[in-house]
């Protein structure tokens, strides 16, 4: 059922645009009489899409309704919750919200798109409400793997909701602060909280979540007493792990080399926001022929086995200046994600043939994860006391079992929600907040500058190219359907012509033969008007002209499709081209 918006006019609705149905670009919004906000905006990994790495989620829904829209506000600088501001913001134009650091990570992002000085980035002050009427936003700091995560109290006329965002309980952070859980009880218990809107990652994870600073202890053991070159690599986003390897690097005498422009990023972003500030001691990776390699330690992006990052880079010697050789060590201080094994895999074969150890959070303790295990989320249903429990940031498997630990909470309304449902928020009746419509949702692949729908032609094209190829035939005749010149066939990764004269011929007497064919159908058809008949009739030439051409491509593609199927045994992509001269 559509969402009718005039209908719950003066409803408390929460509508996810993204991040419901799987772990990655949030989108969130929230309405009350008339008036919406965003918070979030972030994208998402694409996978099996040719040449599309990225992609954001559909919001053409709230695009439609953006003169209500007060603005956008973002909880942390990941980029599931802020990477697709610089390709969105266009279709709002709205104010931003967000602490310094992401303020300050954001404004480089934009920088790329030539926006940073038409975007108006709001800094929040943790301080006060942000007064978005008739919202007033209260952020609460709450530990994650980067400094600065604030959850968001959505505060109305209608009941306050506690939109989460990211977080763990975790008591040594190591950069930023730890957890306001007092200012979650005190809501709590005073019963004023109608809703949690919350991370659902690592639902599925038993017990309690482990703590960055008990990590420091077990990556500085298997540093500490090596002799050759050590490289860390971790997601480029994870300010908390650089950090981490930043001081461990430090304590064992080790100066740090980043490889990775995303890298350089974080940190120049991070050290202008306040972070990195004990004597860590950065080198370019240009200085580090001055030093010997124990002394030495690289941290480097592509954790996940991205192509061009620099942990593939360096396994495979294609980094400028970064050598990795027998007996170095490259530890993965990172998640290995579901759907990533395969390129992750090849890139451990890749180090391993080098002989270069690799360490790995399947077999030693190099990674904490930075969302909250079952114990947490218990925790927090108990500070919280919320009647409505919604859960998000999770694929469907992740939101139900959180579902589970809401109803052991016993939370009376637990609603399993996807991209694009609307729940009514019912402050006076909470058992009663439902789903009461769904607008437009979907997947845009951030494809180079342009944004495309996921479901598109081109990308239909692009997987059939990629299938089978392309045949490109060009071919000129004249008005009695003649060939004036030999046709021209290209067949781009589908066929080796070159190498087949054979077929080459065979396939250049199919067209001939079936030009002839149709030269005689066609005057047939036509009741003995033939083409040449219609030189004088101007208008009525040129219309007979295009179908009789449209026919003719028709024909012949079906021919040669056929034709092409019957010599690679699959059916490749084909672009005919006719072009007639008087
Ligand atoms: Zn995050
Ligand atoms: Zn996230």
């Amino acid at each position: 059922m559509d969402l009718n918006l005039k209908k719950h006019h003066g409803e408390l609705l929460f509508l996810p645009l993204g991040g419901a149905n799987e772990i990655g670009m949030n989108v969130n919004l929230y309405h009350l009489d008339g008036k919406w906000i965003m918070i979030d905006c972030g994208m998402g990994f694409a996978y099996d899409v040719p040449g599309v790495d990225m992609m954001a989620a559909d919001i053409s829904f709230i695009k439609a309704n953006r003169k209500n829209l007060l603005g956008i506000v973002i909880t942390h600088i990941h980029e599931d919750h802020l990477g697709a501001v610089q390709h969105l913001w266009r279709e709002l134009e709205v104010p931003v919200y967000a602490t310094e650091l992401a303020a300050n990570f954001l404004r480089t992002k934009l920088q790329e798109h030539k926006l940073e000085k038409t975007v108006p980035i709001h800094i929040i002050d943790s301080s006060k409400d942000l007064n978005l009427h008739p919202f007033k936003l209260e952020f609460i700091g709450l530990t994650h793997s980067v400094p600065e995560m604030k959850a968001v109290m959505v505060k109305t006329h209608k009941g306050n909701v506690l939109h989460t965002g990211d977080w763990k309980f975790d008591p040594d952070p190591v950069v930023g602060d730890i957890s306001e859980k007092e200012k979650i009880k005190a809501y709590g218990d005073a019963g004023e909280i109608l809703a949690v809107i919350c991370d659902s990652t690592n639902a599925l994870s038993e017990g309690h979540s482990r703590s960055e600073g008990e990590l420091y202890e077990s990556l500085k053991s298997l540093i500490e007493g090596r002799k050759g070159l050590v490289g860390v690599t971790t997601f480029a986003s994870n300010l908390a792990r650089i950090h981490t390897i930043a001081r461990i690097a430090k304590d064992v005498g080790r100066k740090v080399v980043l490889a990775g422009f995303s890298l350089h990023r974080l940190y120049e972003v991070g050290k202008k926001s306040g972070y990195f500030k004990e004597d860590f001691e950065f080198i370019s990776d240009r200085e580090m022929k001055f030093h010997s390699k124990s002394e030495l330690l690289v941290i480097s992006t592509g954790c996940q086995g991205e192509p061009n990052a620099g942990t593939r880079k360096i396994a495979t010697d294609m980094h400028p200046t970064i050598r990795f050789t027998k007996g170095d060590l490259m530890i993965f201080s990172s998640k290995i994600i579901p759907g990533n094994e395969k390129k992750i895999f090849e890139l451990f074969d890749e180090l391993a043939k080098k002989q270069i150890d690799v360490l790995t959070e399947k077999d030693h303790f190099v990674h904490v994860s930075g969302h909250p295990s079952q114990d947490e989320l218990y925790e927090m249903y108990d500070l919280a006391k919320p009647k409505v429990a919604i859960p998000v940031h999770g694929e469907f498997i992740h939101t139900q079992a959180h579902c589970k630990i809401a109803k052991d909470c016993n939370v009376s309304r637990v609603i399993q929600i996807e991209n694009g449902a609307a729940v009514k928020l019912n402050n006076d009746n909470p058992t009663a907040s439902e789903i009461v419509g769904k607008v437009k949702s979907g997947y845009i692949g951030i494809d180079g500058k342009q944004l495309l729908n996921l479901n598109s032609e081109i990308f239909r094209e692009r997987k059939k190219l990629q299938f089978a190829g392309i045949i490109n035939i060009s071919l000129t005749v004249n008005d009695a359907l003649i060939l004036t010149s030999k046709p021209r066939i290209t067949a781009v990764g589908s066929y080796d012509l070159r190498n087949d004269r054979q077929a080459e011929e065979m396939i250049q007497s199919e067209i001939q033969l079936l030009l002839k064919i149709k030269a005689r159908e066609l005057k047939l058809s036509a009741g003995g008007f033939g083409l040449k008949f219609l030189k004088n009739k101007k208008s009525r030439k040129k219309l007979q002209e295009s179908k009789v051409m449209s026919e003719v491509e028709k024909s012949l593609r079906n021919k040669m499709l056929k034709v092409f199927e019957d010599l690679m045994g699959k059916r490749p992509a084909l672009e005919i081209a006719i072009h007639l001269v008087g």
